[in-house]
Parts: C-alpha cells; structure tokens; sequence
C-alpha cells in the first residue's frame, strides 16, 4: 500500500485551482466539529452525505444540517454541496421546492452501509419514475451507492445491470455510480451518456490485501471494499488520465478509534486531511500530474451544472509531513507515516 516515493530533486510546486470532492462524510455534533475544517480549508466545497441519524430527508433538516456544518468549517471560502436521502416519495412540488438548497439526492440500497436502514429495498422502475423524472426536470443529479446484498466481492458488479436499468429508463437523468471499485463499473462508465462515477482516494491505493492479506488493518476496512490488483488497474486507468466522467470522492467516513478497532469494526476511511497530497503524490509518480486538475475539480464542474464553485488555489510542493496520529478520536489513513507532499500555501477566501 505505502506510496513507492521516487526521490526527485527538483522543487516543483503544483497548484490546483478550486479543488472538490464530491463525496464526503461529515458527520454531526463533536465529530462533525472535528472533521469539518479539515476539509474546508483546503477544498472549495464538497457533496454532503444525508446519512445522519436519522437520514436527512426534509428541507427543515437539510437547511439546518447545512448551516450546522457551515459554522463549524469555519471558512466562507467552502461550500457544503447540499444532499437529501433518496425516498421514492419526493414528489416534483416538493423537489421544486428545496431545489434551491439542494445539489444533489443519495441513493442507498436498504442497509447495505452505515445508517442505511432506510434506503431503499427494491428497484421497481413505475415506483421510481414519479421521483427521478421529477429529478431528471429539475437537474438534480442522482448519487448512488450501488452495491447488493449478494457476496462481498461481487456486490458491486452485480449492481451493473441496476445502473444500466436506471441510465435506461431514464436518459436524462445524471446517475453518478459513486465510490467505484471494479472493472465492471468503469466499463459501464462509457456504455450510457448518463453514468458517472466518484473515485475515492484510497481505492486508487489499496487491494484487499492491504485490508485483510496480512494482520487485519482496520482503519482500511469500508464498503464497498477494497478490490482485486485488476480493478485498482481500472480505477487507475481513469482517474490517472482525467477521464472527462470521472471526479474526486474521498468517501472520507470518520469514525472514532474505539469503533474502528474494536469487534465489529464500522465501515469507513478517513482521509480528507491527507487527500490532496497523496493525490499529488500519486499523480506525479504516474506522470499524469497534467490530468489532476480534471480529476480533482474541472470535470465535476462540468457534470454538476447546479454548482457555483468559490475560488480557492491550493499549492503544494515535495516537502515531507508526518500525518498525525489522530484527529480528535479519528485515526487518518496513513497516521504516523511519512508523505512526500506537503500543502504549502492556500490563495483565496478563508
Ligand atoms: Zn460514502
């Protein structure tokens, strides 16, 4: 998993304009208060996830969620891109309604991760179509976890054929696949004008031999989980080149130490405040520092129409960091290990 580090001498300064990651975990109360700067001081904005307890389902909730996390990012410079948790119930009044605060609606499959229980338990396209034509109107892109109940490793290949019913039935709605982690998504990826697809961090990194191949690394366990050494090839293959339908999802998902090394270890990565520079890091290692730009900002700009982006410049240069070990009870990808880039300067509104 560790990042082979190619010493290279000549100090390059990289500079990303208005980064995004358009699928993080914040959370709510004393963790939400932990994790929010740290996103917020270095990102322009972020896709909020609805899934609190309970899932925020009403203008009432988003609203007030939205303005909980704008006071503890402490940044005016960081727009919480706004989410609602899918319902099938949402009529086009309502949508129309809480357009104005909202970016885009989260679909879950019942159950399938943390605090999911109440997403959805089938995929009946005459039950659906009231909400997603309603969505495909008022251009609100649909975000889905797209996984099964079926076995671990296949789960998400089997939902194939759910994306493609969904990018079918209704072309012009935008299906963002989120947190891809098999070959089988990226394939569908250019099969329908309609799909696309988040890329988190560390499934750009790990197989499922850095999770469970040796002694069992918990702060690496999350859904989906980590793939074979071929689907990380294919993830790679289109973030690496800024495939014009594929963004930035860190999927950050914070949890505190005692629940992630404990029995029954909750599902979920916390790498917003390492992100940026591992990116770099793993970019310039490829020689596709050119296609970062693209992957971490520009093509979400280009599939979320719904977006104003605040200017923001992040630079960073090859100067070494130790990640801390914890933030707040949060332990981070990487803690206590080395990074070779380091954010050096952050230009705009703070
Ligand atoms: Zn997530």
């Amino acid at each position: 998993m560790r990042l082979l580090t190619k010493a290279k001498d000549k100090k390059m300064a990289i500079t990303l304009n208005a980064p995004l990651d358009m699928h993080l975990h914040l959370r709510d109360g004393d963790m939400l208060t932990t994790v929010a700067p740290l996103t917020a001081n270095s990102f322009s904005g972020a896709i909020i996830m609805p899934n609190l307890v309970p899932p925020v389902t009403t203008k009432e909730e988003l609203t007030a969620y939205k303005q909980r996390i704008k006071e503890a990012s402490k940044s005016d410079g960081f727009t919480p891109y706004m989410t609602l948790f899918f319902k099938p119930t949402y009529t086009k009044e309502f949508l129309e309604s809480i357009k104005d605060e909202l970016t885009a609606i989260k679909l879950y499959p019942a159950g399938i991760t943390t605090n999911s229980e109440g997403g959805l338990s089938g995929f009946d396209v005459e039950e659906l179509a009231p909400t997603l034509n309603a969505m495909s109107e008022l251009n609100i892109p649909l975000c889905v976890h797209g996984e099964t109940n079926g076995f671990v490793m296949d789960r998400e290949a089997e939902f194939v054929s759910i994306y493609e019913m969904l990018a079918t039935n209704f072309p012009n709605l935008k299906i963002i696949m989120e947190h891809i982690t098999t070959k089988e998504s990226v394939e569908a990826l250019d099969k329908f004008n309609n799909l696309y697809a988040t890329i988190t961090l560390h499934h750009l990194l790990i197989t499922l031999d850095d999770v469970a191949g040796g002694m069992l690394q918990p702060h690496l366990f999350c859904k989906p989980i980590a793939k074979r050494p071929e689907d990380r090839e294919a993830l790679r293959r289109v973030a690496l080149n800024g495939h014009p339908k594929v963004m930035f999802g860190s999927d950050s998902a914070p949890h505190p130490q005692h629940a992630k090394e404990s029995c029954g270890c909750a599902a979920g990565v916390f790498t917003a405040p390492i992100a940026l520079q591992v990116l770099t890091e793993l970019f310039i290692e490829h020689s596709t520092i050119e296609n970062l730009q693209a992957f971490i900002s520009d093509n979400a700009r280009k599939i979320y129409t719904n977006i104003i982006v605040p200017n923001k410049k992040v630079i960073l240069e090859k100067c070494s960091y130790t990640v801390p070990d914890k933030y707040g009870t949060v332990v981070p990808m990487y803690a206590n290990e080395m990074l070779a880039y380091t954010i050096t300067d952050i230009e705009g509104v703070n």
